[in-house]
């Protein structure tokens, strides 16, 4: 799969047993449909900020076009006051995350007590800067 924003091929890494894929280039992420309530794991606060999902008709940023399907992707923001926002598949392949989003979702979404993902992130880049 290419990244949807330098169009390079991207790695696949296993993080808490989910596989997403991660382009070394730009530091982006792609969770394929289903991934991200896997890595956000069992809790309450999950499903309330899973819900806060809203197509942000703002805009702005670039569109970029789904790895999956090609076509364009549609804004998404997220969290409690909006302040993420991802790159949703329409046909909802999976969502793309620009470098650091993905630790910015899991903070904010006050579900770094109870999960390892923000752990692994940070193992994970502290890995690539060495
Ligand atoms: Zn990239
Ligand atoms: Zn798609």
């Amino acid at each position: 799969m290419n990244c949807p924003v330098c169009r390079q091929p991207m790695i696949v890494l296993e993080l808490d047993q989910v596989e997403i894929d991660h382009c070394t280039t730009c530091g982006g992420i792609w969770l394929d449909a289903g991934e991200l309530e896997l890595l956000l794991g069992d809790s309450v606060e999950k499903d309330g900020f899973l819900a806060s999902f809203e197509a942000d008709a703002a805009g702005g940023e670039k569109h970029r076009r789904c790895p999956i399907c090609s076509k364009k992707m549609e804004k998404v923001v997220c969290g409690a006051e909006k302040r993420v926002r991802i790159d949703r598949c329409r046909r909802n392949d999976g969502i793309w995350l620009d470098e650091g989003e993905l630790e910015e979702i899991v903070t904010l979404s006050s579900l770094g007590r109870h999960n390892r993902v923000l752990d692994l992130l940070k193992d994970m880049f502290a890995k690539k800067a060495q």
